[in-house]
């Protein structure tokens, strides 16, 4: 019988003292980073980081680092700014996000949302979503419902049911998409019942997140499975992460390995500025070299847009490598191959 996610999550690192049991090489100065950004790593993904080392520990284990960085900001999207209602943000037209939990499956060291994630004063009060959906009823222009957090697939079976089915009420929302780390950092989480649950509030979309591949385990498998089997269109979102996934090697067996568990590579990121994560930061030039290494080198379902969500709350930006040379009667471009081609224009 499978652990219950419950008890995998109640096994879960979150002091210093845990933290140096395991990891008896670790800094005691990392009880002041713990201080400052919240520790959680659960039995599963414990294990994964003990048995694969480098890549999957620098994403889970505190570093002094983040402690030690000058460029950060709290808020680098300007979340707090675009709040148009509690625990509601709004940044493009006709889409908007919103921040259901508080709580993830482990507490990732890059986290946008470091400022938030796991912070009991930024707990999600039973009735602190009334105002965003009444919000949500009177902007009919909103079309499609970012569900995140924090990760809103932690909430209980219950609760889950009742937000998307409040969600579902508004005539105006056409597409709920949610944004889950569980697939990979929990998949014992997703279950015949949640999946039961998720599929009655179809065109529902899920975007997980995955950044390795040492992460594409037989379980995560299982939780994708059930839910593409459930009508899910599985997208995710990859953060590019020096010492973790800033190798074409890497990335190419973690996009295509996704497509095997019928997950499409939808964002890979440019490192946010966030406070507390610049030892993660890749520079976007090696970004983009990264990209050349996999258009049309493997298969196009397995590329990701590679995008920087820009400070400010400025909006994502596609950041892809320039294949087109000149324009005019004839385009002249580069191929994957380096090779110089053209096409006549009409
Ligand atoms: C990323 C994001 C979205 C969704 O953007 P897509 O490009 O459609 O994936 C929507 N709202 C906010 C606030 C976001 O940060
Ligand atoms: S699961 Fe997502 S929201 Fe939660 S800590 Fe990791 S990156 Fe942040």
């Amino acid at each position: 019988m499978e652990e219950s996610w419950q008890s995998v999550l109640a096994e879960s690192i979150t002091t210093p003292e845990e933290l140096h049991k395991h990891f008896p090489a670790c800094s005691t100065g990392l009880a002041e980073v713990i201080a400052r950004y919240p520790l959680r790593i659960n039995s599963y993904y414990l294990d994964l980081v003990k048995k694969h080392g480098a890549p999957l520990f620098r994403q889970a284990v505190p570093d002094m680092a983040e402690l030690d960085d000058p460029f950060g900001l709290v808020d680098p999207l300007a979340e707090e700014e675009l709040v148009v209602a509690a625990n509601l943000v709004r940044k493009y037209p006709d889409r908007a996000l919103l921040l259901a939990h508080h709580q993830c499956a482990m507490y990732c060291r890059f986290c946008t949302r470091k400022r938030k994630v796991g912070c009991r004063e930024m707990a999600v009060a039973p009735q602190g979503l009334e105002e965003a959906f009444a919000w949500l009823e009177a902007h009919p222009q909103i079309r499609e419902v970012l569900v995140s957090g924090g990760d809103p697939l932690l909430l209980p079976n219950e609760e889950i049911d009742h937000i998307l089915g409040r969600l579902r009420a508004i005539q105006s929302i056409e597409i709920i998409r949610i944004g889950s780390r569980v697939p990979c950092a929990l998949p014992m989480r997703v279950t015949p019942e949640l999946v039961k649950i998720l599929r009655r509030h179809h065109p529902l979309y899920i975007n997980t997140h995955f950044n390795h591949p040492a992460e594409l385990t037989e379980a995560a498998g299982r939780a994708c499975a059930l839910l593409a089997d459930g009508g899910i269109p599985l997208g995710c979102q990859t953060v590019l992460l020096k010492g973790v996934n800033d190798e074409a090697a890497i990335l190419k067996r973690l996009f295509l390995g996704l497509l095997r568990f019928r997950v499409k590579p939808y964002y890979l990121f440019q490192t946010d500025l966030t406070a507390g994560t610049n030892h993660f930061r890749v520079s976007t030039a090696s970004g983009v070299r990264l990209m050349r290494d996999l258009y049309g080198h493997i298969s196009g379902m397995a590329v990701p847009t590679f995008a920087l969500d820009a400070p400010g709350g400025k909006g994502k930006i596609p950041l892809t490598p320039r294949y087109i040379d000149s324009y005019g009667d004839t385009l002249r471009f580069t191929n994957y191959r380096g090779e110089s081609c053209c096409y006549p224009e009409a």
